[in-house]
């Protein structure tokens, strides 16, 4: 198997009043150049598995592997660097920074990594247009609607090139029609040696993907993996 990121045994609990074991024992492999869904109810934990895969969040115990490397929780800077270069995050409500516009929003996550300005500015200009918002440019993101939006932020998490792209129930708060063309362009994304997972309440979209997963009582299962 052509695996880019396996979880071993990993629980994660929260205790606030009382311990809530939100994941049991996930044993999971994703495999680069395949499109998950995470589908399952609210509160089920999908969002605390995608924090997980991020780094942003650490495990109870447990191990998580990327590209075959173990990733050690406690090492921060070394997590920050690996999320940086190789995972593309995009959530429900698109969190592009308001005073910057959708140009700046998206070159300055090039910026970011490389260092090199004129160059995130050429790509994240080049990405805006496949996107279809090269006039959108220079609106800011309250001028934007939500699907474009949406779309920035796509732009945003993948101006460097990421192998993994998670997204966090991205059309949650978009119409259907809008919520299609969002999905549209996720799955352009789709290559050979990426990996994207996302997690949806909606079954016409979830059911899109090569393997769906549902969350259920903290463990996924495979609910079918079509060959594609
Ligand atoms: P989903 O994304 O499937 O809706 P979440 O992963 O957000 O589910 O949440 C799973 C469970 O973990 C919920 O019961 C939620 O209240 C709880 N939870 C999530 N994050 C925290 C936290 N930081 N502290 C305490 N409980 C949390
Ligand atoms: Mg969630």
């Amino acid at each position: 198997m052509n695996r880019l990121i396996s979880l071993k045994k990993i629980f994660k609990s929260f205790s606030n009043n009382k311990k809530l074991i939100v994941l049991k024992n996930i044993n999971y492999s994703f495999a680069k150049g395949k499109i998950y869904s995470l589908v399952g109810p609210s509160g089920s934990g999908k969002s605390t598995f995608l924090n997980i895969l991020s780094m942003i969040d650490k495990p109870t115990s447990g191990s998580l592997l990327i590209n075959d490397t173990l990733i050690d929780f406690n090492n921060n800077n070394e997590n920050d660097k690996v999320r940086a270069n190789k995972i593309g995050i995009i959530y429900q409500q698109n969190n592009l920074l308001p005073d910057f516009t959708a140009l700046e929003n998206v070159y300055l996550a090039g910026l970011a990594l490389s260092g090199d300005k004129d160059n995130s500015i050429k790509k994240a200009k080049k990405i805006i247009k496949e996107m279809g918002l090269s006039l959108r440019e220079h609106h800011y993101p309250s001028e934007l609607s939500g699907g474009e939006a949406q779309r920035i932020a796509i732009a945003r998490a993948i101006i460097n090139e990421p192998e993994v792209i998670l997204a966090d129930e991205p059309t949650g708060s978009l119409d259907r029609n809008t919520a299609k063309e969002v999905f549209k362009v996720l799955y352009k994304l789709k290559n050979k040696s990426r990996l994207i997972i996302y997690a949806t309440h909606n079954r016409f979209f979830a059911n899109m993907a090569d393997c769906k997963l549902e969350m259920i009582d903290g463990n996924i299962k495979t609910i079918n993996a079509r060959n594609k």
